[in-house]
């Protein structure tokens, strides 16, 4: 893994996927060495606030990542994306960055991703860093969000990966997909411990279908996550 380093990072494109998820694509003073997964720290310049973790969205290159995609829920009081949505393009913001381990892990089973709404962004990297590695991994995805207008990425993923899920716990009458949550469709999974699992979402969502997985007899070790 590479030493975190201070990036000054300007923005080059952003725009709302839906009404509370913001998409920006930051451009890096220096190429970064990312693993497909990773996250940043984004300073916020307002006195007293934290910097934010957020995960990338696009897959690493060979020799670092001149840019990074994120994609960043809006919550009521969100400090972040009404921030940088405020903000002209070309403005500049600082982050640390690439931390974490919630990365793919080198394996001969096949791999089951667990997204639910933004959760989405770091599995996105992984499918799309597989993807222009060729490597043919057999991967399948179960993603959850609430309603018909929180899907995003959806034609990419169904594009990608022959095995996808796309599950609205409160769908329209018009919606052709699955209803549920994701924890649902994990019951009547077949041999869920064939599989390693990538769980990504809120905290809630990655207790009950880890729990959920560890009561179908999937090893713990089996069962990497992130939580937002
Ligand atoms: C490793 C890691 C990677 C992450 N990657 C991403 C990412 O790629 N995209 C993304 O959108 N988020 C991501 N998160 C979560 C994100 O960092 C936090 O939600 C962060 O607080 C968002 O900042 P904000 O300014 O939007 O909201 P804040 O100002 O921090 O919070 C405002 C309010 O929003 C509410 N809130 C915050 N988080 C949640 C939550 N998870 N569920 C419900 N309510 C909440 C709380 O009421 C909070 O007081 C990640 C978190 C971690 C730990």
């Amino acid at each position: 893994m590479s030493t975190p380093e201070k990036y000054t990072a300007t923005i080059k494109e952003k725009r709302w996927l839906t009404s509370d998820v913001f998409f920006v694509t930051l451009e890096l003073d220096r190429p970064m060495q990312f693993k497909a997964g990773q996250f940043v720290m984004l300073d916020l310049p307002q006195p007293g606030e934290r910097p934010r973790p957020f995960s990338m969205a696009n897959a690493p290159k060979k020799n670092g990542s001149g840019t990074i995609e994120i994609c960043m829920k809006r919550y009521e009081t969100s400090v972040t994306a009404p921030y940088l949505d405020s903000l002209p393009s070309n403005s500049s913001v600082t982050l640390r960055g690439p931390f974490g381990f919630f990365t793919l892990r080198d394996s001969p089973r096949p791999v089951f991703f667990v997204a639910t709404g933004v959760g989405i962004a770091p599995i996105l990297g992984m499918m799309r860093d597989e993807q222009n590695k060729k490597t043919n991994r057999d991967m399948q995805l179960l993603f959850g969000v609430r309603y018909d207008t929180d899907c995003i990425f959806m034609d990419e993923l169904a594009a990608t990966l022959p095995h996808c899920t796309m599950t609205l716990s409160q769908p329209s009458d018009a919606w052709k997909g699955a209803r549920g949550r994701v924890t649902e469709h994990l019951n009547a999974l077949e041999r869920p411990e064939q599989f390693d699992f990538y769980l990504c979402g809120n905290p809630d969502m990655v207790k009950e279908t880890r729990d959920l997985l560890l009561s179908r007899n999937v090893s713990a070790e089996r069962v990497y996550f992130e939580i937002f």
